[in-house]
């Protein structure tokens, strides 16, 4: 048989996580050759200045935020079925896509990946993480450990989705991280364990949406007390005024697909 295809290959072909095809030549795990064209992609343009986010930043974060999806079209419908219907398998999609993104964009891999908390009332409410279901999934891709007991919501906070204005998010979560001492020295083991293998020492904290960036920046300050070096990843930037306003400055079209360079 050519190409390396196996039977099971031909019996259980993967199918594309959204329009449901095979997706036999794409490149990428459970995504299809023509989403791969058609989804709102920004690898050429996946930066994003804290600065332009408007965040002040500690010095061992790096300066722009890697956010390589945009919040619209199958991407959100997708975020959406993974965060209120389960869907984990579409995680495992976004993996792919944010791993193909992570090798092209960062000089080096981070060596552990970390997922922005949820409050424990509403992890035993929703059931499960979709920050972490992305963040392990981006780990098994990349061979990298995913630590998911450093960082801890220790408030429950109103949904930044129903907070008013930028101000508003960040009085909202000013707080609500804190390291968790156990996590924490597990993964510096882990740190010590890969030392030596890179240059560049610094954990991924990743989350699903990026709006204001202020969840992901108060997370990134709690985080930066405890380890040398920290990048921050968001799946998708949500299509509001201020992503609009930041792609702009990029001279990048919201919406527009950018398909990546294979
Ligand atoms: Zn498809």
């Amino acid at each position: 048989m050519s190409s390396g295809l196996k039977i099971g290959d031909l019996l259980f072909p993967d199918r594309c996580t959204f329009c449901g095809r095979v997706t036999a030549g794409s490149g990428v795990d459970a995504v299809c050759a023509s989403c791969l064209s058609r989804l709102p992609l920004r690898f050429k343009s996946s930066w994003l200045p804290w600065e332009l986010l408007g965040i002040r930043r500690p010095s061992n974060l790096m300066s722009f935020v890697l956010c390589p999806l945009l919040y619209t079209d199958e991407v959100r419908s997708s975020l959406l079925a993974l965060k209120f219907s389960g869907r984990r398998h579409v995680a495992h999609a976004l993996a792919s896509l944010l791993a193909l993104s992570i090798k092209k964009e960062l000089g080096c891999l981070p060596r552990a990946v970390l997922p922005v908390p949820l409050h424990e009332a509403r992890l035993r409410e929703r059931g499960f993480n979709q920050a972490e279901q992305i963040a392990a999934r981006i780990g098994c891709v990349l061979g990298i450990p995913c630590h998911t007991e450093v960082l801890v919501r220790v408030r429950k906070t109103v949904r930044q989705s129903e907070t008013e204005s930028r101000a508003a998010r960040q009085r909202n979560i000013a707080g609500a991280f804190f390291v968790d001492g156990t996590g924490l020295n597990k993964l510096l083991q882990d740190l010590d364990a890969a030392a030596g293998r890179q240059n560049r020492e610094y954990v991924l904290l990743v989350d699903d949406v990026l709006t204001s960036g202020a969840t992901l920046g108060e997370a990134a300050r709690v985080l930066a007390g405890a380890v040398s070096g920290i990048q921050v990843l968001a799946a998708a930037a949500a299509s509001n005024a201020l992503a609009a306003k930041v792609f702009t400055a990029e001279g990048f079209t919201l919406g527009q697909a950018v398909r990546p360079d294979r």
